[in-house]
């Protein structure tokens, strides 16, 4: 249920990653791109063909409480003027990003970032894995992990400080579009209890019904940990890699455990289940 192409930060076109899904037995897969839809309607056409189900979404940068917080809207209707106008707010917020975290790595000692990242960046969509790719590329650091640790969060050269949308905006272009919105990775942003479940408890004020419990970034500990707040909020579980691409530090598709038992899974929702009928 979450997973990039090209069309944002991941290394496989649409199509390969629906092909490469089929080939590792996923029956239903969503694509959810960083702020755009546009990698859809060529991973739609590569589903039908291989007789997955592909479930339309996207993975919308929100900024709550000081920090950057992912919100996966699933099922949504990629033609929706609220969405796409939604998005293309972000999208603009990105390029003027890019621009400024090229100024930031040149002082730095890092010419032609910009340049090196939109070689990497293929869909229309720029973000900060782009400038890592570019990074290790010029041998400023060893691996992704590496080279974020080092430019491109708080307090390194190559960060930007800056707002996204609010989770209120955010999840109203994802209803405007018929979706079910989603907190991706939620142990990602390492939020107290309290904080956790101030954002959970928003996310429900603003019609959200999901939580990601299993998740390529989670360890087995907090598929347990959130697991109970998706029960004790009444939100639905969801699973996805997050995948980007055959290169570290993804995992597979296809790999992840099961959810723990007592979760209601968020593709037996109707919205999903029609997609995944639709698709079959
Ligand atoms: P952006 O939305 O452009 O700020 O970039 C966020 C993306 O950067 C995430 O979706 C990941 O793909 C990638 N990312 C963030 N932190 C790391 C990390 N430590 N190692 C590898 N990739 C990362
Ligand atoms: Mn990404
Ligand atoms: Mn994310
Ligand atoms: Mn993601």
């Amino acid at each position: 249920m979450h997973t990039h192409s090209t069309a944002s930060d991941g290394t496989l076109t649409p199509a390969g990653l629906v092909e490469r899904a089929a080939a590792a037995g996923v029956e239903t897969l969503a694509l959810t791109d960083h702020d755009t839809v546009a990698g859809i309607p060529e991973a739609m056409t590569a589903a039908k063909a291989a007789g997955l189900g592909l479930i339309p979404g996207v993975e919308v940068s929100v900024t709550w409480g000081g920090r950057t917080v992912h919100v996966v809207g699933l099922a949504v209707d990629i033609t929706c003027k609220a969405l796409l106008d939604g998005l293309a707010g972000l999208q603009d917020y990105r390029v003027w990003r890019a621009e400024e975290i090229g100024r930031r790595l040149a002082r730095a000692g890092y010419d032609g970032a910009l340049d090196g990242a939109k070689r990497y960046a293929a869909g229309t969509l720029i973000g900060r894995t782009h400038f890592a790719r570019f990074l290790v590329e010029r041998g400023a650091a060893k691996d992704l992990r590496d080279v974020f640790k080092r430019f491109l969060v708080s307090g390194r050269p190559g960060h930007v400080p800056g707002e996204w949308t609010t989770l209120e905006q955010a999840l109203g272009w994802i209803h405007a579009a018929g979706g079910i919105a989603v907190i991706a990775h939620p142990a990602r942003y390492g939020f107290t209890r309290t904080k956790m479940r101030r954002l959970i408890g928003e996310l429900k004020e603003c019609g959200g019904r999901g939580l990601e419990v299993v998740s390529g970034s989670h360890s087995k500990d907090d598929y347990h940990v959130y697991a109970r707040h998706a029960r004790e909020a009444g939100l639905l579980a969801s699973a996805g890699s997050d995948y980007h691409g055959p290169e570290k530090p993804w995992i597979e598709l296809g790999r992840l455990p099961p959810l723990p038992d007592g979760c209601t899974p968020v593709w037996a929702a109707p919205a999903l289940a029609g997609a995944r009928r639709a698709a079959a």
